[in-house]
């Protein structure tokens, strides 16, 4: 069986044998999963508005917290995925993971199509094109899909909001509650 909308025939599988899928009811290798990946050391507000308007775009939205070794970060993976985690319970189609090695070599695992990246200012886009195209090289059928945060969000940094609040600055607007608390904890433990 075919989807019934003609424009989209030519990208749609036909379904094994036997199976009745409802007529126009797209079968699951239709939905697009996106990957979001990054450090998220903490999540911040920015990520947050990011997730949530890709939450609208995409079936399913994993958001991929990357193990690298060589970075120092604040938090453990443990408390980064935590933190994420409560952040995006209100959304049921997202969901949080971690990956090591190649982000290519994760998505084809993950049947993503799509891989999420932020834009902030003109600043991100040049190291963003480059590790667009060299996933591109590297897994041609996958796309990285750019999207820009609300313009409040559009300066705001995990680098940023640690820096703030180690130098006792108020974090208050820019990252989730419960991420707050964290990082006042954090600080206040390292001083
Ligand atoms: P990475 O180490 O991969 O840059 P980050 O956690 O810093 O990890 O960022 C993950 C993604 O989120 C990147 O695409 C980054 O550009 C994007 N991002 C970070 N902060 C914001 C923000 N305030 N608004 C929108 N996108 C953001």
């Amino acid at each position: 069986m075919l989807s019934t909308n003609p424009h989209r025939n030519c990208c749609i599988r036909p379904a094994p044998l036997g199976y009745n899928a409802p007529r126009g009811v797209a079968l699951s290798e239709d939905k697009i999963i996106a990957i979001y990946p990054g450090s998220f050391d903490p999540v911040t507000n920015g990520h947050v508005d990011l997730i949530e308007r890709a939450s609208k775009l995409f079936d399913r939205l994993i958001v991929a917290l990357l193990l690298n070794p060589e970075k120092d970060p604040l938090f453990t993976v443990e408390e980064r995925v935590e933190m994420l985690k409560e952040a995006v319970k209100p959304l049921a189609n997202v969901e949080v993971d971690t990956f090591g090695g190649l982000l290519v070599e994760y998505a084809r695992r993950k049947r993503a199509r799509v891989l999420l990246r932020g834009i902030r200012a003109v600043s991100d886009y040049e190291y963003e094109l480059q590790m667009a195209l060299m996933n591109r090289q590297l897994q041609p059928e996958i796309e990285t899909v750019f999207m820009l945060p609300a313009e409040a969000y559009s300066y705001l940094s995990s680098h940023l909001v640690k820096e703030v609040a180690q130098l006792g600055g108020s974090i208050r607007d820019l990252v989730p509650p419960a991420v707050e608390a964290r990082i006042r904890a954090k600080v206040k433990s390292s001083q």
